[in-house]
Parts: structure tokens; sequence; C-alpha cells
């Protein structure tokens, strides 16, 4: 169902909510866990940068290395830090059930992040009201704000902000400084949901970083009629072909499906619904247009530039047309500066 801005997308969050998050099993020949000296006594914003660089911790939702988007926050002069607790892909929960389970280690990498980057303000994003209330029984101190269930949400709660600069930090990337900070740990593990219809028992694991892709299956078990395994999101992630491929810190779910989504596509038939989706005031279906041309003009390329890849486009397009694809080329375009 299409709703004013953004998507709202069927979930199957449920089901790998039901447990605990369970610890995946690590062989003995792997090697041991990391530490370092952690920050002694009253340190500031550098020794703290220096310790998320020590941990090698990586912000699981965009692969950056945190101490360098620490740096970069602090050359912006970020007002409000927010950690991402929210999920926006169907199948996953790591952030929602990470959230759950180190609230008060979410909260104190917060604050040294905050004091980090020099921001004023700090906040908890989930999705929902229902599930703020949830992580306010757990620790009344936690500062949270529901981003609502329409797809992309983050994207579109940064407009609620307006000319206030944001800054999105992963929730096991401030779980993880916290470790760091505190216990000189080093970010050894990270949480991963496998889930999707391929998959028996559907659960949050927390893998070692290094371990094969494979062995979250063997854990869970998983169907021979698996067609597809995705790792990132369903939405916007990318196919697995090889399980030997190892978790990475970003790793935040490995999805297993028995169907292949089919990618039959059809003209367009000007119903709007790209636009209406975008949350970045993009006309999809114009640029389509225009892309369509043997030589496209850069200056009709309007707002190509702003998109943030969410795929929202795509996934209301009821001609299967890849729209969010086609947009990427034109800013590339636009950002070659070919305007010949
Ligand atoms: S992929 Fe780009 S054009 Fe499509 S909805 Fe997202 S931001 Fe808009
Ligand atoms: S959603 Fe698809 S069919 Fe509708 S206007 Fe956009 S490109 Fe055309």
């Amino acid at each position: 169902m299409i709703v004013r801005r953004g998507v709202r997308l069927e979930q199957h969050k449920v089901e790998s909510l039901k447990y605990p998050i369970q610890v995946l099993p690590v062989p003995d020949s792997f090697p041991k866990e990391k530490y370092f000296m952690p920050p002694k006594g009253n340190f500031g914003a550098d020794a703290i940068i220096a310790a998320a660089e020590s941990a090698n911790i990586i912000d699981e939702f965009d692969g950056v290395p945190l101490c360098q988007k620490l740096k970069r926050m602090r050359q912006m002069k970020i007002d409000i830090v927010l950690a991402c607790c929210l999920d926006e892909d169907p199948y996953t929960t790591s952030a929602i059930a990470t959230l759950r389970e180190n609230t008060d280690a979410i909260i104190a990498g917060l604050v040294f992040i905050s004091k980090a980057c020099g921001a004023k303000a700090n906040k908890i994003v989930v999705a929902t009201a229902r599930e703020a209330k949830r992580i306010k029984k757990i620790n009344p101190r936690a500062d949270l704000i529901a981003a609502g269930e329409r797809y992309p949400a983050r994207a579109l709660l940064k407009r609620r902000f307006g000319n206030k600069k944001t800054a999105y930090v992963g929730a096991q990337a401030c779980a993880a400084l916290t470790a760091a900070v505190d216990d000189g740990e080093a970010q050894n593990t990270t949480v991963v949901t496998v889930a999707g219809e391929g998959v028996e028992t559907w659960c949050n694991l927390r893998a070692r970083i290094g371990m094969p892709l494979q062995s979250l299956f063997d854990f869970c078990g998983v169907s021979e009629r698996t067609r597809l395994v995705i790792t990132g999101s369903s939405v916007t992630g990318k196919t697995v072909t090889d399980l030997t491929a190892p978790i990475t810190a970003n790793t935040r779910c490995v999805i297993a499906l028995i169907r292949r989504p089919l990618h039959k596509t059809y003209t367009c038939v000007g119903c709007g619904r790209c636009t209406r989706a975008c949350p970045r005031g993009i006309i999809p279906w114009r640029i389509l247009q225009e892309m369509e041309r043997e030589k496209p003009n850069p200056l009709r390329l309007l707002n190509a530039q702003r998109c943030i890849g969410c795929a929202s486009c795509s996934l209301v397009c009821p001609s299967g047309i890849d729209l969010s694809g086609m947009v990427n080329k034109a800013a590339a375009i636009k950002k070659s500066g070919d305007f010949n």
C-alpha cells in the first residue's frame, strides 16, 4: 500500500524476534578475540576517536569505519546524533534485537559519540511508538524517537529535523564503542539476522567477524529448495553466490528465499506512484523518459544527484521498471559533467 512519501512494506519480523540473540559457536582454530589498552582518566574527543580506530569499529549500516565518521561529523558540526535502531528491511531485526538486549551500552555509546563529534543532542531511533515504550521500560533514560514504518524511514525521519544537521550511527557501532572505551574490546562480533522462507529457524545470531556465511546456515538450517541468498537487505541488498565469503561487520542479515523475484518489465503507465514514494522529491518517471532518449540531456535529469538509492520507486512501480538503477545512471551522467 502506498502512503504519502515512502512505501509500506509487508513485514516478516516476528519470527526472528521470538528468541534472544543466540551465539554462533566459534571453532577452536579461529583467531582469538582482540583487545587493546582503553583510554584512561578524564579522556576527551580524540581519545574516543582513537578507541574507535583501535577497536576497528565499522558502522553496520554503511560499512564506514566509525573513527572516520566521527571525524567527518565533527567537521560538519552535527547537531543531533541518531542511533539507528530500526531495521527498514522486512526480514531484518538485528538492530532491534541489539537495542533490546544492549540498551545501556547503546545509550553510553551515543554519549561517547556526541562527545567525540561535539553534538549537543542524541536520540535513539526506533520504528514505532510501541517499540519506544518497550525500550523505556528497560531503561527510562533512553531518549527515543519513532520514525514510523514507511520505507525508507531513516530518510523520511531526517526531513522532520528541518535545518538541524543530523547523522545516523548504527546500533551495533554504538554498543561496540562502549565496549572499546570501557574494556578495550575490539569489534570481534556482529549480530546477523538469518531469515527468509528458505531458513528453518529464523533468529538473530551473534557471530564472529570473519567466519563464513555458510556457518550461519549450518546453525539455523536451510532448505534445499533455496534459490536465492541475499545479504544487506531484501530491498537493496546483494545476491550471495559464495557462502564461503566471510561475515563482515556490516552483514546485518542473510536472507534465503525459495522463490526468485520475477523481473518482467512493462512500459510506464504514467501512474505517478514512483514520484509519490520518493523521499527525495525526485520524479523518477521523468528521468526514465529522458534516459530512454539516444542522448539524454543532463539538464533534464532533475535532482538525480539527490537519490539515496533506497529503491522505493522501483518497489512501487506496477510496470516493474528498475527506476532506482536508472536514476543512479542519470546521477552518474550528471556527475561526469557530460553536457555535450
Ligand atoms: S531510489 Fe532514488 S529516486 Fe528512487 S525513491 Fe529512492 S531516492 Fe527516490
Ligand atoms: S511507477 Fe512506474 S509506471 Fe508509474 S509513473 Fe512511475 S515509472 Fe511509470
